[in-house]
């Protein structure tokens, strides 16, 4: 995560949302690293995409079984059916995204049942059907903790950092 927040930061030095993707291998090392560079006039040009797409060259092959996805934003549609073509185990974002967010927000792609490959997800927030997801409150904590934070405004990357590592080796 601290490495996503990195990737963020310097996205967001260049003018670009700050959005910041890693892949992580079963083995914990970083095998995709990602940005947002939409400015630079690629309309594909999430964080998530160039994250996946390392991680597959990284890998050798389309298929990025046992991966994790660690990145500061939900993932909107685009970089949601990326995850799930890509097989993509696990996904952990820092905050979610009410206006674009397709994984657990707006709509949620990776868990649709329809689709013959599911990730896990490890959202900043965890929201039943019926709730709306439209209002950010902060009372609807979990087992863990949540992180809100709108776009290009940061969370404590310290607290988030020890969160997800927790969540990381907890579950790997
Ligand atoms: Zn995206």
């Amino acid at each position: 995560m601290e490495e996503a927040f990195a990737l963020a930061e310097e996205a967001g030095a260049d003018g670009e949302i700050p959005i910041g993707a890693v892949v992580v291998d079963r083995d914990g090392n970083i095998i995709g690293r990602g940005r947002n560079r939409r400015e630079s006039g690629d309309p594909l040009g999430h964080a998530e995409i160039y994250a996946i797409r390392e991680a597959a060259n990284a890998i050798g092959g389309w298929r990025l079984d046992g991966t994790t996805m660690v990145v500061t934003l939900e993932p909107c549609a685009m970089c949601a059916g990326a995850l799930v073509n890509a097989r993509v185990e696990r996904l952990i974002f820092a905050a979610s995204d009410p206006k674009a967010g397709f994984c657990g927000s707006l709509g949620n792609l990776v868990q649709d049942p329809r689709l013959n490959h599911r990730l896990e997800v490890i959202g900043a927030t965890k929201r039943t059907g019926g709730n709306n997801s439209s209002s950010h409150d902060r009372s609807d904590t979990g087992n863990h903790p949540q992180f809100f934070f709108r776009r290009g405004v940061g969370v404590d990357p310290a607290e988030l950092n020890a969160f997800l590592r927790l969540r990381l080796f907890s579950l790997s």
